[in-house]
């Protein structure tokens, strides 16, 4: 029988130089570098790109791709190993190769580019030469797709754009975006959008301002609020058919939300040894924190809670790998990208709280996790979202009790089991 939780040595071996080297090199650079994604920051350039050259010499670069796209093809599993370390660090997913949203928008234009998309937008992004937006979200609502009005009119072989977006991230930064327009109002709601690649230089596309999460400095954002105004592209700019952008879209969150996931647990689990620390340093009313039972509750819960998002995370990875196909495993990731949002701010939330006065300031990162859990449970469709997809897909496995009473009624069990043995307990006295 296999069920084996071992990671096989060659791979296991990697990963703890991929461990040392996040620790090492990419998790100072988090202190300097205040956005990975800005190729212009000298700064930036100057520490990043030499760390990238690492990573490729050693194999290790843009491992989420599959072979159709030069990557490895490791599978999910590996891949979930790998990525709990580089959650530790914000910039290693760009020194990995891998960091969203360019990794999605990567498979996008992999499956529906043309190849001269391809090549003007894909090589370049895959290098990190260049980086990317996914501009879907409006101001009036990203939870329910169906209130999006942002409006493409065809005009010849060219495709009008009107319309605003909100929360596209990198927008200042991005040389391309991928935006979703109406192009056919009066179809079936998931079938009226299209998706269309938007080159930056573009006129008309102007981003109104970046909006900065409540940690960040008012003026460091980097969340666009993008007003489209006459925005001219080619038709074959289109990506995927007219009336596809649903079907195009999930091409890169089943793959998106479940490498979060593995982030996350890196995240979570660094915050955890702070936490830990901080119950074995600190002294108070005679007592180290850590041998107060509250607080040894915090820790016990934080670690079962961690333990238990990391063993669904690897299983949901598992179940990709075996069945080869995202839908297939719907529930799961549904179920991962709910339980990521509540591990992360209960876990942020103790050590914010255990680290006293200290915790609630910028000289320690728990305020910014804390934004960032709420994040999680946003970005890629928020939490309840999730929730009532799990529910509905595990409710479809379900059929109604027989009658009035549930199927595991006790005295209806009963009846069934006197039944079955009525011939064995015959005339065997009974009390
Ligand atoms: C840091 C960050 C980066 C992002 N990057 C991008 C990006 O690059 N591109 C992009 O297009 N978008 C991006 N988004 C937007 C993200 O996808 C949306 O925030 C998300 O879809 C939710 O939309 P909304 O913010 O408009 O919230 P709303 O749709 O207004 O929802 C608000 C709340 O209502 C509740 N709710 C919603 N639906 C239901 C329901 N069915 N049942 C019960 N309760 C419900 C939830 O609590 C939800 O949080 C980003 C968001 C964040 C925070």
């Amino acid at each position: 029988m296999a069920w084996d939780f071992s990671t096989d040595p060659e791979w296991a071996e990697k990963l703890a130089w991929v461990d040392d080297f996040v620790r090492s090199e990419c998790e100072p650079i988090d202190l300097i570098v205040k956005e990975s994604h800005d190729l212009n920051n000298p700064v930036r350039q100057a520490l990043i790109p030499p760390l990238q050259e690492i990573v490729k010499d050693r194999g290790l670069w843009a491992t989420h791709l599959g072979p159709h796209l030069g990557g490895p093809g490791y599978g999910q599993v590996k891949l979930a190993l790998l990525n709990e370390i580089l959650g530790r660090s914000e910039c290693a997913p760009i020194v990995f190769g891998c960091q969203a949203p360019d990794s999605g928008n990567s498979e996008i234009l992999a499956h529906y580019g043309t190849p001269e998309l391809k090549k003007r937008y894909l090589e370049p992004l895959l290098d990190n030469r260049i980086v990317s937006c996914f501009s879907m979200t409006e101001p009036q609502g990203g939870s329910d797709p169906k209130v999006f009005t942002t409006r493409a009119v065809q005009d010849g072989d060219y495709w009008v754009i009107n319309g605003e977006k909100w929360f596209s991230s990198f927008a200042s930064l991005a040389s391309f975006f991928i935006v979703m327009a109406v192009t056919d109002p009066d179809a079936p709601p998931y079938q009226r959008h299209s998706m269309f690649v938007v080159p930056a230089e573009t006129p008309g596309i102007n981003v109104l301002r970046e909006v900065g999460l409540g940690y960040q400095q008012p003026g460091s954002g980097r969340e666009g609020y993008v007003r489209y105004e006459n925005v001219r592209v080619p038709a074959d700019h289109m990506l995927g058919p007219r009336g596809g952008a649903f079907v195009v879209a999930q091409t890169r969150l089943g793959g998106g939300r479940i490498h979060h996931a593995m982030r996350t647990v890196g995240l979570v689990r660094r915050i955890f040894d702070m936490l830990c620390e901080r119950a074995v340093s600190r002294h108070t009313q005679g007592q180290m924190l850590g041998d107060k039972q509250l607080v040894q509750q915090m820790i016990a819960d934080s670690w079962m809670q961690i333990e238990a998002f990391r063993l669904l995370t690897l299983q949901t990875a598992w179940k990709i790998d075996q069945r080869g196909d995202y839908k297939a495993v719907r529930a799961d990731i549904s179920a991962v990208k709910a339980m990521m949002q509540n591990v992360l701010h209960d876990v942020s939330s103790r050590a914010l709280q255990l680290h006293g006065s200290l915790g609630t300031t910028h000289e320690m990162p728990f305020v910014q996790h804390l934004v960032e859990s709420f994040v999680l449970g946003l970005a890629d469709g928020p939490t309840e979202v999730h929730k009532v997809t799990l529910a509905r897909l595990l409710l479809k496995d379900y059929r109604p009790s027989p009658d009035v009473f549930p199927s595991e009624h006790l005295l209806r069990l009963r009846e069934a089991a006197e039944a079955k043995f009525a011939d064995k307990l015959a005339g065997i006295p009974r009390s």
